[in-house]
């Protein structure tokens, strides 16, 4: 079967969700169909992850994702409290556990405080006041931070989609494409879509997805794991709200963090190990193709040049519990091996460069008639719903919808 529509959309992610939203609120006249390879919504990224709705802290200022995470945030909240999604305002707190860190601390107060986030230093008896289990010289307070479930997210955007007329397909994986003068074709399993502009939100998928469709990605897709622990019910008190370590400027990664989640249970985690699959959950999930293709790859080369302490440490982490246990009471000193279980882990859809370095922002390319989100890791999810925005205005721009790309700008803009 072959069917025609305006917007194919591949990935129901957030962020494929999220952009079908845009386009369908903007202009309902649209045919948009969205592919999940999975049975459900929000299968990979977006249903594996730390469910904090970040506040723009960390990220470079001018760069994408801070220009899009501190706005997204609130915008996030909004949607979960208009359509009953848990979410709650906690606030955390990044804590600096030697002097040697504190230039660290300061430096990323400096850099929230040009991103617009407030953060308040707090001195080590302020902070033990609010979590008085956790050790440390100094802290940053950062309110604007909350936690949500994001699985529920794709839920309540699929619900909506359907209300907005979206042709929703789970169990549909998009196999290949072919071209003609005016249309991408979408081969799936079950139909063939023809479609105008094709939005390309395959995560941990995406660079394959962009060069099957005829792009040529700048960038690779590196898996990298983030495995997490679980605090046990009799040890849940230790901590109250999220507590951040200190990152290391050199990594887009957090660093292992408490988080008390919505539902009570109080997560640890992640690190950020290389997994060989893209869907590599588990050390003993080896795709033996993608091994092969990494080992030829000059990215790799580079990469481990760069930053092959990072990975010998993560990486005797994750197989050596006792290490993860240290790493966690220098956090919290009372917290002791029995007190932790491990438990489950996201995989990070992570771009890399051609010569092995590591993105630190969002890429979203664009051709003639597609978009491609190439790079979007944390906090892509806090942001899911502006990125969405300013996807579908790029699709509007391409399907000559030029008014439509200015209204999506603005609301975005003033929302
Ligand atoms: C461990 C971890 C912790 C994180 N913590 C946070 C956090 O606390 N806050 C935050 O803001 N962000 C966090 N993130 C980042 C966030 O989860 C992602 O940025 C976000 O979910 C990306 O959404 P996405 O839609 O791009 O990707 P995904 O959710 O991965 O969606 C891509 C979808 O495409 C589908 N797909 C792939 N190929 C095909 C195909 N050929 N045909 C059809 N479908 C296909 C996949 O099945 C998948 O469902 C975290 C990520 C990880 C891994």
């Amino acid at each position: 079967m072959s069917r025609d529509v305006d917007v194919a959309v591949i990935g129901g992610g957030l962020l494929g969700l999220a952009t079908a939203r845009a386009l369908l609120r903007a202009r309902p006249d649209l045919s948009v169909t969205v592919l999940e390879k999975e049975a459900h919504w929000g299968a990979h990224q977006s249903g594996h992850n730390s469910n904090v709705i970040h506040s723009g802290l960390y990220y470079a200022p001018g760069s994408l994702k801070a220009r899009l995470a501190r706005a997204g945030g609130e915008e996030m909240i909004r949607y979960c409290e208009q359509h009953e999604v848990p979410v709650k305002r906690t606030g955390k707190l990044v804590v600096a556990t030697s002097t040697s860190q504190l230039p660290g601390l300061d430096a990323l107060a400096e850099r929230g405080r040009a991103n617009g986030v407030t953060v308040q230093r707090l001195s080590r008896a302020e902070f033990a006041e609010r979590e008085p289990h956790v050790a440390g010289v100094a802290a940053l307070s950062v309110a604007d931070t909350a936690m949500t479930d994001f699985a529920q997210v794709c839920r309540a955007l699929a619900a909506e989609l359907t209300v907005l007329g979206a042709q929703l397909r789970t169990r549909s994986p998009a196999l290949s494409f072919t071209a003609t003068a005016d249309r991408t074709v979408i081969h799936t399993p079950g139909e063939e879509l023809r479609a105008r502009t094709l939005v390309n939100c395959a995560g941990l998928h995406s660079d394959k997805i962009a060069t099957a469709a005829g792009d040529r990605p700048t960038v690779r897709i590196m898996p990298f794991r983030g495995e997490y622990a679980e605090i046990r019910p009799g040890r849940r008190g230790l901590v109250n709200n999220p507590v951040y370590p200190v990152p290391d400027p050199e990594l887009p990664f957090l660093g292992v963090h408490i988080t008390p989640m919505l539902d009570g249970s109080v997560h640890v985690g992640p690190n950020a190990v290389p997994a060989l699959a893209r869907q590599g959950y588990r050390w003993r999930d080896v795709d033996p193709r993608m091994v092969a293709e990494l080992l030829r790859d000059p990215a790799l080369r580079g990469l481990t040049r760069r930053f092959w302490r990072h990975g010998v440490t993560e990486i005797s982490r994750s197989l050596i519990w006792p290490l993860f246990v240290r790493d966690v009471r220098r956090l919290v000193p009372e917290i002791e091996s029995k007190d932790m279980r491990r438990h489950g882990s996201g995989v990070r859809a992570q771009a890399v460069t051609a010569d092995g370095r590591l993105v630190d922002d969002f890429v979203i390319s664009r051709t003639p008639r597609a978009v491609h989100v190439l790079n979007a890791p944390s906090p892509a999810a806090t942001s899911s719903l502006r990125i969405g925005s300013r996807i579908a205005a790029d699709v509007f721009e391409q399907l000559g919808h030029e008014d439509s790309a200015r209204t999506v700008r603005e609301e975005s803009a003033a929302a």
